[in-house]
Parts: C-alpha cells; structure tokens; sequence
C-alpha cells in the first residue's frame, strides 16, 4: 500500500528536511583529508539532535551509526568507523532525520582534497542523474520515468547503473512503498500523483553495476572495485511538479527546486 501524503504531511517533512539538508551541507563542507568518519558522524548526530530531530539510520536494522560514510569502491551503508579520509577519496554521506514523526532521507557524494577527473565526471553525472530523475517526476507519469531518466543519463555517459539497491517512499517509514528503480523503460507502473513523497536515489558506477555486500552485512562495494557515487533527494509530487525537501541551498544552485534539465544535459 502507498501512503500518499497530505499538503500538513508534506510541509512537516519539508521542516525536517531543512534539518537533513543542513546538516549534510554543513558535513560536506567540513569533511576533509586527516578527520575520521567516525568524527563526521558524531557531528551529524549533535547536528540533528540540536535541530529537534532524531538521526533515523541510528539503530535501523541495528545500525550502529547516525550517518552511513561511503568511501572510494562503496556504494551505500559504510559504518563510520576509524577510517582517516586522504587526499583523493571520494566520499558519500547518506543521512536520514525523524522529526515530528517524519523522515526525510538525503546523500551526496564530494571529493576529499584533489579528485581524478573521471572521479569528478562520476560524481556530476551522478548529480545529474538524480536531477533528471526528479524532473521526471511529473502529475500524470509513470514511476518508471524517473529511472529510466537516471538510467539514460548515466549509462550515456559510459557508467553503471546499480541494479540490487533501490529508491523508495519516504513517509513515517524511511522504506515504503513503492521501491523506485533507477532504471527500466519509461511509461510503466505506478501512475504519479500529488501527495507521493519519493527518496530518489542513482547509485552510480564507474564499472560494472554488480555490487557484493562485505562481511559486517552493511558495507556495499563495487564487484570490481571501481569507484561508486551517491546523490539521493526526498521529494514530494504536488499539483506544480516535484519539490525538493531536501534541497541543500548553499551547494545547489537557486533553481535546483524548479530543475528542468537542459538540452545539453538530457543528450
Ligand atoms: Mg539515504
Ligand atoms: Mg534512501
């Protein structure tokens, strides 16, 4: 069943979005060569706490942590540990708030120092993957057109698309109905309408697609060890067409919440 949400759901889950939001720009900026993932996510969980909300992935499942830190050839779900982040990483931040009863879910993935420049091509496509993916996101359309947008995209650009993790509802449960693929035809499935609140999410890699799942039973890595990005967004369909929740102003551009993709990149 989906639960589609009302204009006073969706406003409360734009609240605890700015929390998201925020505390992963804040994260992103500070994060850099010679401090500990475990570092960051103790910042996260002061940051959410402060703001009123409750850091959602902390205990999920038993997950040890409030942030997941995914470096280099993970994909998702790396735990925060000792790990100290060098010149070159490439690291995803994924992080989930509960606030008021509502979760907003939200990553990105940035450069520690000096990245290669096919490491900085896989992350803005990966971006990009995820804006083509919520404008796709449109009253009238099928849930297949936003991963077939994010597949489009990515794979034009010679990279893989992960097929064993998913985008999903958000609501009062970080995992709802429906899963949203980042792939597929367009045209198919779930007809879109206002009030579905979607965390849309491309899993982007540098090889092959196939990932394996290391022996903590959380950290997802690259079957062959290439490089993966992470950019993922809560986002509520209304009359006017998607909206971000968890739009970060200060990195993003102004426009990001009415992102219409331009020709040269939905070529
Ligand atoms: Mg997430
Ligand atoms: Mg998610």
């Amino acid at each position: 069943m989906i639960a589609m949400k009302s204009p006073r759901e969706i406003d409360i889950m734009r609240r605890g979005g700015k929390i998201t939001a925020s505390t992963l720009s804040a994260l992103l900026q500070t994060a850099r060569a010679g401090m500990s993932l475990r570092e960051i996510d103790r910042r996260a969980e002061r940051m959410i706490r402060d703001a009123g909300g409750v850091p959602t992935f902390k205990g999920y499942h038993g997950f040890p942590a409030s942030i997941c830190t995914s470096v280099n050839e993970v994909v998702v779900h790396g735990i925060p540990g000792d790990y100290v982040l060098e010149d070159g990483d490439l690291l995803s931040i994924d992080i989930g708030t509960t606030y008021e009863g509502y979760v907003s879910d939200s990553a990105a993935s940035i450069g520690i120092g000096t990245l290669s420049p096919d490491a900085e091509r896989l992350m803005r496509v990966t971006q990009e993957s995820l804006m083509l993916g919520i404008a796709a996101m449109q009253p009238g359309g099928r849930l297949s057109d936003i991963g077939h947008a994010v597949q489009r995209h990515a794979e034009a650009h010679g990279f893989g698309v992960v097929r064993a993790l998913v985008g999903h509802g958000v609501g009062r449960e970080m995992h709802e109905e429906p899963q949203v693929p980042n792939w597929g035809e367009p045209g198919r499935g779930l007809l879109l309408r206002p009030g579905l609140c979607l965390a849309i999410e491309p899993m982007i890699t540098q090889g092959a697609y196939e990932v394996k799942t290391l022996a903590d039973r959380w950290t997802v890595v690259t079957a062959d060890g290439k490089l993966a990005a992470h950019f993922e967004h809560t986002v509520a369909l209304t009359e006017e067409g998607p909206r971000i929740l968890t739009l970060r102003e200060i990195l993003e551009h102004p426009d990001a919440a009415n992102y219409r993709p331009t020709a040269e990149i939905a070529a």
